[in-house]
């Protein structure tokens, strides 16, 4: 996920769109090279210190409950399509759209498109990170202090369950995303298959496969694109 928000670049390759040997996507061949490469950027440090940080206050408020877990589950069941509506129509969103003029939202994803192996804009910017990271707390609190008052349940316990399961997702997001413009290849099938699905994206029909690390959006909302109508040109 990429998003702009016309903020200042300080990931470690400095200036915007600039990118050292060694330093793209495509240079990458294993798991260890992409974590290595994933552990020096801005964005996946704000994720990892935002997740410990609130791993150790959900630790303080004391054990997990019914609760926590129907967050966790439902948090799981609209991830996917949570991360469809953002790149489809935050990132996807046209150039004259009012995010995309005022916010900027938008382009840093076509330059992804225009040159996917460059990390600057494959991975978060860091503050964009930041963003995301505020964003997701705003929308866990929303949805899980409301969901705990019809309980009875107070709701600091759930919604930092919430917080930590999609700044989780965001971790993973970013995680997978890069993996899926490397040359290393998952083992698993079904990430085998959002990859490939994210290389359909990009390189055969951009208004397919908006899901990175779900395909469940795309199913639901009519993105999918045949494997056999993908393989020609187009
Ligand atoms: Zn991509
Ligand atoms: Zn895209």
């Amino acid at each position: 996920m990429e998003v702009s928000c016309d903020l200042v670049d300080d990931t470690a390759t400095g200036a915007p769109g600039a990118t050292r040997r060694g330093e793209r996507a495509d240079d990458v061949r294993t798991r260890s090279e992409a974590l290595r490469t994933l552990a020096r950027r801005g964005s996946a440090r704000v994720i990892a210190s935002c997740g410990l940080a609130l791993l150790a206050v959900r630790a303080a408020l004391g054990g997990a409950g019914v609760l926590d877990a129907v967050i966790v589950v439902a948090a799981l069941a609209v991830a996917g399509v949570g991360e469809w509506v953002v790149h489809r129509h935050l990132f996807h969103a046209p150039e004259q759209a009012w995010v995309a003029r005022r916010l900027g939202v938008g382009r840093e994803h076509r330059r992804h498109h225009a040159d996917p192996g460059a990390l600057d804009t494959l991975l978060l910017r860091t503050p964009a990170a930041a963003v995301f990271v505020a964003v997701l707390g705003v929308v866990a609190a929303g949805v899980a202090v409301p969901l705990a008052r019809v309980v009875g349940a107070p709701g600091a316990r759930p919604a930092t369950t919430a917080w930590l399961v999609a700044v989780l997702a965001l971790g993973h997001y970013e995680w997978v995303h890069l993996l899926a413009h490397t040359r290393y290849r998952f083992r698993s099938r079904r990430y085998r298959r959002l990859a490939r699905n994210h290389r359909v994206h990009h390189h055969r029909d951009d208004r397919s496969w908006f899901g990175v690390t779900s395909d469940v959006g795309d199913r639901l909302l009519g993105t999918r694109r045949a494997a056999a109508e993908a393989s020609r040109p187009g």
